[in-house]
């Protein structure tokens, strides 16, 4: 038996970075950014107005006020989509201008129309304006040559493109942006007693929900593709289509046929091509794992996690293995050596409960307020505390008992929703 650091450890030697390709923004979201992004466009790209209202010289409206306002001339109206340079300003009159239209050379101060009486042809300004109020200065955000986006800035760890900042560089000028792409996966569920959902099971068979909860989980993991595929436990059937996923995907997982069993064909394929290395690893539930490399068509290989079959195993070892191989795939980890226990939250047990010795137990819980509770059964075929659990809550392998107002350091359920503290 092995520990879950080491079997981690292997699993994350065994993964890197993507290469970095280039992608149209919309498609960019969630990526991690690879190469600096430099704007080509002013933002803003020319001097504009903040607000509706009336373009004038604020010498024009020197002293003026409610008691006493100034009244101008209306020369006429910009609004937003008005060529720049459309219109000047003579001295001693005003210009009615909307949010976002060009400022009328001549002009160095917007008076909100709420300052005003709003005329038409006539305006009565009642607050003087300071030379600069409202006025959004060309290239006062950034100028075309500055680097909007940095890739790689000291102590800042990788830059998500988040909706904000494909705005950024939307705004900038860039029509692609080079980053690190979302793995895709392909899950292949393997197993002769497997039907699909929606089918009623004959007798001795079984749903294949592992398929459909895996492919869930990467893609709530980030993933950029999770397609399915369901196998028997024919060895040389298996053993071609996880070389054909392995051809078109960055990461394989397999559940189910990994476990002393009679048939266990994921293990007897791989074990004979030296492809993946199998362990048990002192964890419960999830003992037995196995992970290598598939070789690929074009001389390549595509890491493969093969996962137990039990469902509550299937789950714990995506969260513990495959999520922070995931996250260093997608640049998200920065390379740094996961750590253990992984990044996650503290809470504190609502109840004791015992917990196997020598092995790490991931228990599911439910989080309320400050406390953690089992969500129900605990046994690796039970999906019924599984799907209630909000969080894993990880208890050492030196513990042989988890009591009440313990700290409890736990692994969020992806997708479950926010366990509060
Ligand atoms: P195995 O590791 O293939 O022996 O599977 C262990 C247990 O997990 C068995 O009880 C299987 O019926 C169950 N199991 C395997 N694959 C799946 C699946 N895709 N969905 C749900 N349960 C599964
Ligand atoms: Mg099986």
């Amino acid at each position: 038996m092995i520990p879950v650091e080491s079997h981690l450890a292997r699993v994350l030697d065994g993964v890197a970075p993507l290469a970095p390709v280039r992608l149209p923004l919309a498609e960019a979201l969630g990526c991690i950014l690879a190469e600096d992004v430099v704007a080509s466009l002013d933002l803003p790209a020319f001097t504009n107005s903040a607000m509706d209202g009336y373009a004038v010289r604020a010498a024009d409206c020197a002293g003026a006020s409610a008691a006493a306002p100034v009244s101008l001339p209306v020369a006429g109206t910009v609004r937003a989509g008005d060529p720049s340079g459309a219109m000047r300003l003579e001295p001693g009159s005003a210009v009615r201008i909307m949010t976002g239209a060009p400022v009328p050379e001549g002009a160095d101060a917007i008076v909100p129309i709420e300052d005003t009486d709003g005329g038409e042809t006539q305006v009565a300004v009642s607050e003087a304006p300071s030379a600069g109020a409202f006025v959004r200065e060309r290239g006062e955000d950034f100028a075309a040559g500055d680097v909007v986006l940095r890739a790689d800035e000291e102590g800042r760890g990788p830059l998500v493109m988040g909706p904000g900042r494909l705005a950024l560089a939307a705004a900038a000028g860039a029509a692609e942006v080079g980053v690190i792409p979302r793995p895709r996966v392909v899950v292949v569920s393997t197993g002769d007693e497997l039907v699909p959902a929606g089918e009623v099971p004959g007798p001795g068979q079984i749903v294949d929900s592992n398929s459909l909860m895996l492919a869930a989980l990467a893609t709530s993991a980030g993933a950029l593709s999770a397609e399915t595929v369901r196998m028997g436990d024919d060895v040389e059937a298996l053993t071609t289509a996880l070389h054909d996923a392995a051809g078109r995907a960055d990461v394989v997982i397999t559940s189910g046929g990994v476990s002393m069993g009679a048939f266990d064909p994921v293990k007897e394929a791989l074990t004979a091509s030296g492809e993946a290395r199998f362990d048990k690893v002192a964890m419960k539930p999830g003992m037995p794992q196995g992970f290598g490399q598939l070789s690929r068509p074009d001389g390549g290989s595509t890491p493969v996690f093969t996962l137990p079959g039990n469902p509550v195993s299937a789950l714990v070892s995506f969260h513990v293995f495959v999520l922070p191989a995931l996250a260093r795939m997608s640049g998200m980890d920065g390379g740094e050596t996961a750590p253990w226990p992984p990044k996650g939250f503290t809470t504190h047990a609502g109840e004791d409960w015992d917990s196997v010795r020598d092995k790490v137990e991931f228990t599911r819980v439910y989080v309320d307020g400050r406390w953690a509770r089992r969500s129900g059964g605990q046994g690796s075929h039970q999906l019924g505390a599984m799907a209630s659990g909000m969080a894993i809550a990880i208890v050492p392998a030196t513990a042989t008992r988890v009591r009440e107002g313990d700290t409890l350091h736990c692994i969020p359920l992806l997708g479950a929703g926010t366990p509060r503290e």
